[in-house]
């Protein structure tokens, strides 16, 4: 059995099952495509935890432990052995759907396909929509799509970055035929089939294998297509000018007498000259009559004609690029296979800025002349060449001249570099280069080597912070800044293409890791991006005046959070499927790199405790807390075994740092920004201020309302309750249970007394309730009356109280709830039994509340 046939068992094997899963990326539409069939056959396992260690044994552990937190001896693991849990699904990528390989064209594909860059999945699903656009369609050729695309990945892994589309693709395609072997009705569809796919899909261009090299093959792509289009369209009006032009030319050469003699005459008619006469014919031409054009304007246009007609001369290369020559070592062929139609300029590290400035001035001479005489062409053709203003102004034309426009028509001038050669030896003339605002375009290919000698220098001088060139260039103001990794193809030719035409100096600053120890370098560059190891960001000064406008930090995974937070599955050992939520720190990212491997230690289920804590959790403590704490990540073993690896306080400090800097990239792009935060509870405390005067006046103004009321409420009914108490007492009358308002005095008076009242007097009473009420409307929720008897005041759904029963209640609670209320708002009444205690004083001290 073949790798690609057993590769094949398997995946049937795993499309049988359906253990298709996907982790999608919120914030990256594509990743939504990115369908992940995972060669692992079972979720992560839990270990059983066994408590066997004595006493002594944990103590010594923990204690070897600590000392390892500190000194980082005594630790190790293996990468090949352990992989970070949360990048289970990632550890075999020939299973993963992805965005390589990717498809970018050559000269002829740019005129046959608009799209400029195309993952193979893209490239494939596309072709498949144009000639079988329903489900039902060529189904044998789509559900076997996924097997092509893995013939293909596999055909070009052991090749080259780059591959040529047809080579890899047709091949492939008849392997899959062969290797499907269906027969009858069938088989002869779905080699129809196959050949319509063929037909529709590009019939040039490139594969672009993931690779170290990958930035720079996107890159060629990315300027042969700016190339394409800006010279395609200076073309056409070029030919437009330049016959213009030369019609002017003629025109004026018809004006010569020498025009009209009977030679040239004779040398105009060609076949007809026998038939003619000519120096007869040149006796009766009149002489023109135009005047002639001045000698300085015929010389002027005869130059720019001159000059149009070599436009191919100036528009040769696609872009000049000045190469670092410690680079050459670093791509598989040669700069001149990679950047075809490039001027390449080999320059030594130590001043390959100023050649890069030298190459571009020589470079802008020669489009300035281009371009003068392309703009004094439109001029003359147009009868708008003033000689008093244009001659000054085109003899000290030069690229500051320029339009945005016609900036973007020349090919770029590129800088390509290592990082730390521009860093150690070059940062100087690199600041002056992006400070000249030459619209120089810098590229920097960032590898694992180089985290690595960061990593080590910072171990080194136990902390120094590395420096981070793409903050270095945003301080320039100026320049386009675009921070990226390789693993998005597109995303990174899109950078390309906005930064590499147009007026602003650019640095592309791109993570590109190469395939020397092993790893699975898409992986690790994508935990890379993950783990906020190389955020991603693009600075774009035109963008906006205001600062936050210029930044886009948007392809970093959920960029509110200080890490991503991303769900574990896994499984105990008793079989029961639990989920926890897992962020995926710089710990997690590091713990995938052979030169971090001494910063982790395995710790063995039976020594877990509360005081292994996530490293992520970890950062967040506060020393004190943490004192006691060992910070560890999750990862898998080779049985899909989850294991809790501890780290080392080196590994805190970097992953602090990490987190450091991932808060300046997004203050930059304006999330948690300490400004806004400010400005936010600024006006949080101003509304609360205003807010809380408003109510202390409304306050004021309902306690005077109420005290006036109060005031002189209490007086009346005073004078009342005197009133009738006084009648009462010359009556002898003892109150009633339940009285309503003046029938229920008057008519006890009507049956004790033997004389009637004088009606008059009691028709004067103002109406007095003498039933206990609660004016629930100004209850401030004190409990004061609650407090006393909770059966007969209660709360309502506003929480403002009510008698609720005042028959469960005495006189006496009454008038003490009524003095105990703060608003004033119990009127006990009068006495509901005549019997209890004490009423003669009661009575009068509820007199001031009724
Ligand atoms: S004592 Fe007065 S203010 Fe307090 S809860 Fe009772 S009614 Fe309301």
């Amino acid at each position: 059995m073949t790798s690609v046939d057993s590769k094949f068992a398997e995946l049937d094997e795993l499309l049988k099952k359906k253990t298709i899963r996907s982790r999608e990326d919120p914030r990256d539409k594509s990743s939504a495509e990115k369908k992940i069939t995972s060669g692992l056959k079972t979720i992560p396992v839990l270990p059983e935890i066994k408590d066997e260690s004595d006493e002594k044994t944990l103590t010594t552990f923990w204690r070897n432990l600590r000392s390892f937190y500190r000194s980082a001896q005594g630790g190790g693991i293996k990468g090949s052995q352990l992989f970070p849990a949360l990048l289970s699904d990632y550890r075999d990528m020939m299973h993963v759907r992805y965005d390589y390989p990717v498809w970018v064209p050559d000269e002829a594909g740019l005129a046959e396909n608009d799209a400029a860059v195309l993952s193979l999945t893209e490239l494939l699903n596309n072709a498949l929509k144009t000639f079988a656009p329903s489900a039902q369609d060529a189904k044998i050729l789509k559900d076997n799509i996924g097997r092509l695309e893995l013939i293909v990945r596999e055909s070009i892994d052991a090749r080259a970055a780059s591959v040529v589309f047809t080579d890899v693709m047709w091949p492939a395609l008849q392997k899959l035929e062969t290797q499907l072997k269906i027969k009858g009705q069938d088989g002869k569809t779905f080699s129809e089939d196959i050949q319509k796919l063929k037909s529709q899909l590009p019939q040039s261009g490139q594969l672009l294998h993931f690779s170290h090299e990958s930035p720079y093959w996107l890159l060629s792509a990315a300027i042969r297509v700016q190339f394409h289009r800006s010279y395609q369209k200076v073309k056409e009006d070029t030919v437009v000018l330049r016959n213009k032009l030369d019609e002017l030319l003629r025109i004026e050469n018809q004006k010569t007498p020498a025009a009209n003699a009977p030679e040239t005459l004779k040398g105009s008619y060609g076949y007809g000259a026998s038939f003619i006469n000519f120096d007869k014919f040149s006796n009766v031409i009149p002489e023109s009559s135009s005047e002639m054009m001045m000698p300085q304007r015929l010389t002027r246009i005869e130059k720019i004609v001159t000059i149009l007609r070599n436009i191919d001369s100036y528009f040769k290369y696609d872009s000049v690029a000045v190469i670092a020559e410690n680079l050459s070592g670093s791509i598989a062929g040669n700069w001149s296979d990679l950047l075809a139609h490039s001027s390449i300029l080999i320059a030594d590290k130590r001043i390959i800025s100023s050649e890069a400035q030298n190459a571009f001035e020589m470079h802008m001479k020669s489009m300035s002349e281009w371009l003068s005489a392309f703009r004094i062409a439109r001029l003359e053709v147009e009868g708008k060449y003033i000689p008093d203003i244009h001659d000054a102004y085109f003899s000290n034309f030069d690229w500051r001249a320029f339009t945005e426009d016609e900036m973007a028509l020349c090919p770029p001038v590129l800088l390509i570099t290592p990082v730390e050669e521009l860093i150690m030896h070059n940062l100087t003339e690199f600041s002056r280069l992006l400070a000249s605002h030459k619209p120089i375009k810098t590229i920097v290919i960032k590898s694992d080597a180089e985290i690595i000698h960061s990593a080590k220098s910072m171990a080194q001088d136990y902390f120094s912070f590395p420096q981070e060139l793409g903050a270095l260039a945003v301080s320039h103001r100026n320049a386009y800044v675009f921070q990226s990794t390789t693993i998005h193809p597109k995303g990174l030719y899109e950078g390309y293409m906005k930064g590499i035409s147009g007026f602003s100096p650019a640095l592309f600053y791109i993570l590109s890791p190469r395939d020397e120890s092993g790893r699975n370098t898409y992986v690790w560059a994508g935990a890379a991006l993950e783990s906020r190891a190389f955020p991603e960001f693009t600075y774009d000064q035109r963008r906006g005046v205001q600062w936050g406008s210029r930044f886009n930090v948007e392809k970093n995974p959920q960029t509110d959070q200080d890490w991503p937070i991303y769900e574990l599955s896994f499984i105990t050992k008793r079989d029961q499927k639990s989920v926890i939520n897992v962020p995926f720190s710089f710990a997690d990212f590091a713990s995938q790199d052979v030169f971090f491997a001494e910063h982790f230690f395995d710790v063995p289920p039976q020594y877990w405790s509360d005081d292994l804590v996530l490293f992520a959790d970890y950062l967040k403590m506060e020393p004190t807390e943490a004192y006691s704490k060992i910070p560890f990540v999750w990862m898998v073993d080779q049985q899909n075994m989850l294991h809790k690896v501890a780290t080392t306080h080196f590994l805190v400090l970097y992953g602090q740092e990490r987190l450091d800097f991932w808060h300046f990239i997004q203050e930059f792009g304006g999330i948690n920004s300490y400004h806004v935060d400010r400005a936010v509870e600024k006006a949080r405390q101003m509304l609360l201020e205003e807010k809380t005067k408003e109510i202390a006046g409304l306050n004021e103004a309902h306690n005077t309302e109420i005290e006036q009321v109060k005031q002189s409420t209490a007086r009346e009914a005073m004078e009342k309750l005197s009133a009738i108490l006084l009648e009462l007492d010359s009556l002898e009358v003892k109150p009633a249970v339940k009285i309503s308002a003046a029938v229920a005095v008057t008519e006890p008076v009507t049956q004790k007394t033997a004389e009637p009242q004088a009606p008059e007097a009691v028709e004067e009473e103002e109406p007095v309730s003498t039933e206990p009420w609660l004016d629930t409307i100004r209850c401030t929720s004190c409990n004061e009356c609650i407090n006393v008897n909770p059966n007969l005041f209660k709360y309502n759904g506003s929480k403002q109280a009510y008698i609720a029963d005042a028959k469960s209640g005495t006189y006496a609670q009454l008038v003490k709830a009524a003095e105990k209320c703060p608003a004033k708002c119990i009127h006990p009444g009068i006495p509901l039994n005549a019997d209890e205690e004490g009423l003669d004083d009661l009575i009068k001290r509820a007199a001031a509340f009724n």
